[in-house]
């Protein structure tokens, strides 16, 4: 059978670690995390665990990895410096490309996930967090880079995906200040999961918290709210869901025939600006913004 973890396997690691003091070398790996959260207490003990011996030298933690639990160890006797406990989260920076109906782009979420390694539960690079920014359609953002030591590296996407389904860190991000706190789609309630306006969205049945993002008929309801409140938008989307506009142009001169001048002259000076490229949804989306930020020059 394996997931048995002989005396030998600790045996190996103790001996790994005794090579480099402080650092954090692989043990046994268990069929479960709380398996291999109890032997970690017992390591410092060298309690059933003679490899550990003396008392006191070695430390260690269980963190979740793809076969189960695995045991990480270090060793902290001897001389040497002081050294760092493993800090309980991690924050960083990291890319969304959220879209919506005439919405796309690049967004910035801060999220708290676990200081270990997903694959193997090795300690992830969070002493060598490097700030990243990159361009993107003529914009600069700043997203953060790290390296694993263990060699795996994480994903952005599936960061996001375990800081939605982790909870928060404790004594740290709340819900209160998570990122989703700050998406305008909260103003309108969930179709998917119910919230209420205000409220974060939830999964499995309301058992967590969505701390990072919305449900996607949310977002769908908030930019149908918002085109609602500007008259000249819904104008432009109720043609082009008939299919009777489909080009910015067509959509200059719709305004222009219902007596929307203001907004008809902002989409021509828009076009000229585009050169000619801009599509009916892409007018709608303007016009809301344009109307949210009052820009367009009129009283
Ligand atoms: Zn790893
Ligand atoms: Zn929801």
């Amino acid at each position: 059978m394996k997931n048995r973890q002989t005396l030998t396997d600790h045996q190996a690691s103790a001996r790994a670690a005794l090579k480099q003091r402080g650092v954090w070398v692989p043990g046994p790996v268990y069929p479960t995390v709380e398996s291999a959260q109890a032997a970690a207490r017992r390591v410092p003990l060298a309690r059933q665990l003679s490899a550990y011996l003396p008392i006191g030298d070695f430390e260690a933690y269980g963190a979740r990895c793809e076969d189960g639990g695995a045991l990480w160890v270090r060793h902290v006797g001897g001389d040497g410096p002081a050294l760092e406990p493993m800090p309980q989260r991690m924050t960083v920076r990291v890319p969304t490309y959220g879209s919506g109906p005439g919405y796309s782009g690049v967004g910035i979420v801060t999220v708290s996930i676990a200081p270990t390694c997903p694959v193997c539960g090795g300690p992830r690079g969070f002493d060598d967090v490097k700030a990243d920014p990159f361009m993107r359609d003529g914009e600069t953002f700043v997203r953060d880079r790290w390296a694993n030591r263990c060699g795996h590296q994480d994903r952005y996407d599936l960061v996001l995906d375990e800081a939605r389904r982790t909870p928060p860190a404790p004594g740290g991000k709340t819900p209160e200040d998570a990122p989703a706190r700050k998406l305008p789609a909260l103003a309108v309630p969930c179709t998917r999961c119910g919230a209420k306006a205000g409220d974060l969205c939830t999964s499995h049945n309301g058992a967590r918290l969505r701390l990072v993002d919305v449900h996607r008929p949310r977002t769908d309801a908030w930019h149908a709210h918002r085109v609602k409140t500007v008259p000249a938008a819904a104008l432009v989307l109720a043609a082009a869901n008939r299919r009777d506009v489909n080009h910015g142009r067509q959509a200059a001169d719709l305004l222009a025939a219902k007596g929307f001048t203001a907004e008809a002259d902002a989409v021509e000076t828009l076009l000229k600006i585009q050169n000619g490229h801009l599509s009916a949804k892409q007018t709608v989306t303007y016009l809301v913004e344009r109307a949210e930020t009052g820009r367009g020059g009129e009283a």
